[in-house]
């Protein structure tokens, strides 16, 4: 699937809030957000603009994209398939994306942002349940374990992300050995555990007009 190549502090800006596209960046002062929080282009220190309706239903949408970094047509699939789903349709889509595995590779903290998860994946360092899988929207079932295979170990980045991600905790879905780099969801996520102001209300509204 393809993928967003374009400048990503541009996007946070654009939906004027931290999309924590960048890492370690994010964090720190050099963060777009925190220098230039309005957003990109000739007229975005405009004011008076008030964002409503299908407005704010598609800012909604967006956001949820490019957190997750996945582009329209694939997105548009998991809104499908959450739809089909029983339950909460809105809630559905966040479980669904939370259960890609590049978003597991970064919630357990072997990535410092979902991209570099997603490269990590589609580079082939990731092993599920010992086998190798380099697409990142593989859908992690419970259980499973997601490992960062041997000879990856000594991965600088990946040795720096483990040890950034000890600080900064693994959500309560998931289980990390940091010792054997691997991990495994031991339930599915559930609305609560996804921490991200995220409206999904909005996203439904949308797709059903
Ligand atoms: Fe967004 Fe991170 Fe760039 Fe800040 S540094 S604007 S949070 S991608």
């Amino acid at each position: 699937m393809a993928r967003y190549t374009g400048p990503v502090c541009r996007l946070c800006r654009r939906e004027r809030m931290k999309l924590f596209l960048k890492g370690d960046r994010c964090f720190k002062e050099k963060c777009a957000i925190e220098r230039r929080g309005y957003p990109p282009g000739q007229h975005g220190q405009r004011r008076g603009r008030r964002t409503m309706g299908y407005g704010l239903q598609l800012r909604e949408k967006q956001k949820v994209r490019r957190i997750y970094g996945v582009l329209e047509k694939q997105f548009r699939k998991y809104f499908a398939e959450a739809d089909r789903r029983k339950g909460i349709t809105g809630e559905n889509l966040l479980v669904l994306l939370e259960q890609r595995l590049d978003n597991v590779v970064y919630s357990l903290g072997f990535a410092s942002s979902r991209a570099q998860a997603r490269q990590l994946v589609r580079h082939g360092h990731v092993r599920v349940d010992g086998r190798k899988v380099t697409i990142p929207s593989f859908q992690c079932r419970v259980s499973q374990v997601v490992q960062i295979k041997d000879g990856s170990r000594k991965n600088e980045f990946i040795r720096a992300s483990v040890e950034t991600a000890r600080g900064r905790g693994v959500p309560d879905w998931l289980e990390l050995d940091a010792e054997s780099y691997s991990g495994k969801m031991h339930r599915q996520p559930t609305r609560e555990d996804i921490k991200l102001p995220i409206q999904e209300q909005l996203i439904v509204e949308l797709y059903s007009r």
